[in-house]
C-alpha cells in the first residue's frame, strides 16, 4: 500500500513538482514563480441555444509566461473546472521547456458536452468564446495560442482563426494565433496525427535500450510488443495504428466510451473503427471478446498499456490490478500521484504525459513557425536537393558502369516535403528529449521514477530563464 492519500489533479502535479523540486538544487522562491498559474480567466457567456439563452462557463489559464506565447488546447467536456484547466495549463509549461518548444504552458476549457450541442452551435459557442480571448487580450500568435484538446479539433481551430481575423483583420501574423487548424487553413500536414506519432516515436526509443528492457523483462523493439489502450480519440487511434503498421505491435485491448474488448491475436485499428462507425460501438467487433466494463482495459496482460483518454484513470484503489510493464501516459494525467507510487513498487515504467504526449505541442510549434514565415516547409529546398542527389546519383552511374532501377533512384534523390520534414522533426524532438530524461534519471540516484526525472529537467530549464534576467539569485 502507498502511504499517501488519493488526492485531486492539480493536488497531484503540485505533489510530482514537490518531489522533484529538492532534485534541483534552485532556490525556493524561483520554484514557487515556475510553479503558480500566472493568469487564470474565467468567463460566463451567453449563447442562444433554440430558443433559450444558455450560460456557458469557460476558463484560459496561463500558467507560465516565462516564454511567449503561451501555448495549450482547449478542452471541451462536461468535467472542466477551474482547478483542471489549471493542472493542465500547468503541465504545459512542463512539456513545453522539455521538448525545447519555446512556450509557456496555457489551457482552455469549455464546460459544455459537445454531443449535446449541433454544429451551428458549437460554432456559436466557440466563436464567442474566442471573443472574449480577445477582449481580455488572452489570444494572439505572440500571447496566447489555443489547440486542439479533449472534445475540439481541426473544425474549432478553424472557427478560432477566422474569429481573430475578424476582429484583427490586416494583423500579418493572425493565422499564427492558434494551432492544430485544417491543413488548407493555415495548419501544417501531420498535425492530427502527431500526438500519436510522436507516442510511437517515444516508445520505439524507449524500448531500444536493452539494459531498461531487460529490467522489465522485455526484448527490445516495438515488434510484436502487446498493447493495450484507452480511448480511441485522435491521440489513442493514431498510436495505435503507427505502433500496429510501423511498429508491428499487438493491439490486444481497446476501450472505448461504450466499453472494453479484448483479443489475443490482436486487434486491427482501422478495421475496428469502421465497424464502430457502422454499428455505433466496438462491442461485437469480429474476433473479440466484450471485457463488460470499460475500464477492465486498464488490467489487461500486456507489455503496454497507453491511457489516452482522460485523468485520474489509474488510482490508488486499481494501480494495483496493472498488468502492464510500461504505462505510457498518452493522456494528460491519467496516473494519480498515489497511484505512481503503487506503480513504481511494482516495478512499472511509468513513462510521464509531459514527455510522451508532447508530440501534439511540437508539431503546433512547426506550425506556428510556419504562420510566421509564410510558407510551407520544405517549398525552397525539395527540387535543389532532388536535382543534387539526382546528379551525385548519375555521376556514380557514369564512375561505376551500373544503372539502378527508377524505384530506387527516385528513392535515393527525393526532396522533402512538408510531411517529411514534421515528422523528422518530431521524432528528433523525442529522442533528444527522451536521452536527457533517461540521462537525469540514471545520473541521480535517488530519483524513483521517471516523471521525476522529466520534471527535473524542465524545471531546470524553466529556472535558466529566470536566472538569465536576474530575477533570482
Ligand atoms: N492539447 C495538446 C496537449 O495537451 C496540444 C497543445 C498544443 O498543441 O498547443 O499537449
Amino acid at each position: 500500500m502507498a502511504k499517501t492519500a488519493e488526492v485531486s489533479f492539480l493536488d497531484s502535479v503540485s505533489r510530482n513538482f514537490d518531489k522533484a523540486a529538492p532534485h534541483t538544487g534552485l532556490p525556493e522562491g524561483l520554484l514557487q514563480q515556475i510553479k503558480a498559474c500566472n493568469s487564470v480567466y474565467q468567463m460566463r457567456f451567453p449563447v442562444k441555444v433554440g430558443k433559450e439563452y444558455e450560460v456557458i462557463e469557460a476558463y484560459r489559464v496561463q500558467h507560465s509566461h516565462h516564454r511567449l506565447p503561451t501555448k495549450g488546447g482547449i478542452r471541451y467536456s462536461q468535467k472542466v473546472n477551474q482547478e483542471e484547466v489549471m493542472a493542465l495549463a500547468s503541465l504545459m509549461t512542463y512539456k513545453c521547456a522539455l521538448v525545447d518548444v519555446p512556450f509557456g504552458g496555457a489551457k482552455g476549457g469549455v464546460k459544455i458536452s459537445p454531443r449535446a450541442y449541433t454544429p451551428a452551435q458549437l460554432q456559436a459557442i466557440t466563436r464567442r468564446y474566442t471573443t472574449e480571448l480577445i477582449r481580455k487580450n488572452f489570444i494572439g500568435p505572440g500571447i496566447d495560442v489555443p489547440a486542439p484538446d479533449y472534445g475540439t479539433g481541426s473544425r474549432e481551430m478553424a472557427w478560432i482563426l477566422d474569429t481573430y481575423q475578424t476582429f484583427k483583420g490586416g494583423e500579418i501574423d493572425a493565422a499564427g494565433c492558434v494551432t492544430g487548424k485544417p491543413v488548407n487553413q493555415n495548419g501544417i500536414q501531420g498535425r492530427t496525427e502527431a500526438t500519436g506519432r510522436g507516442v510511437y516515436y517515444a516508445l520505439k526509443e524507449i524500448v531500444s535500450y536493452k539494459e531498461d528492457m531487460d529490467k522489465l523483462g522485455l526484448s527490445t523493439g516495438m515488434e510484436g510488443k502487446t498493447i493495450a489502450i484507452q480511448g480511441l480519440g485522435n491521440v489513442g487511434y493514431y498510436a495505435g495504428i503507427i505502433c500496429q503498421e510501423e511498429g508491428g505491435s499487438k493491439i490486444v485491448s481497446v476501450a472505448e466510451y461504450e466499453g472494453a474488448i479484448y483479443s489475443k491475436d490482436g486487434i486491427d485499428i482501422k478495421k475496428l473503427l469502421k465497424f464502430r462507425k457502422k454499428t455505433g460501438s466496438i462491442i461485437g467487433f469480429p474476433g473479440t471478446k466484450d471485457l463488460k466494463q470499460r475500464k477492465k482495459v486498464l488490467e489487461v496482460k500486456c507489455d503496454i498499456l497507453i491511457p489516452a483518454a482522460l485523468e485520474n484513470q489509474i488510482r490508488m484503489d486499481n494501480a494495483h490490478k496493472v498488468k502492464a510493464k510500461i504505462v505510457a501516459e498518452a493522456a494528460n494525467g491519467p496516473v494519480t500521484a498515489g497511484a505512481q507510487e503503487v506503480l513504481t513498487k511494482k516495478g512499472v515504467m511509468v513513462i510521464p504525459d509531459m514527455y510522451i504526449n508532447a508530440g501534439g505541442v511540437t508539431v503546433s510549434y512547426f506550425e506556428w513557425l510556419k504562420n510566421l514565415s509564410h510558407m510551407r516547409f520544405g517549398r525552397m529546398e525539395k527540387r535543389f536537393d532532388q536535382d543534387k542527389y539526382s546528379n551525385l546519383v548519375s555521376l556514380v552511374e557514369r564512375m561505376t558502369g551500373h544503372t539502378i532501377g527508377i524505384k530506387e533512384r527516385n528513392m535515393l534523390t527525393k526532396g522533402a516535403d512538408e510531411i517529411d520534414l514534421v515528422r523528422s522533426g518530431l521524432e528528433e524532438t523525442m529522442i533528444t528529449a527522451y536521452g536527457q530524461i533517461r540521462e537525469t534519471w540514471k545520473r541521480k540516484k535517488k530519483i524513483e521514477d521517471m516523471r521525476t526525472a522529466a520534471f527535473v529537467c524542465a524545471l531546470n530549464k524553466i529556472s535558466s530563464d529566470y536566472l538569465a534576467l536576474g530575477i533570482f539569485p
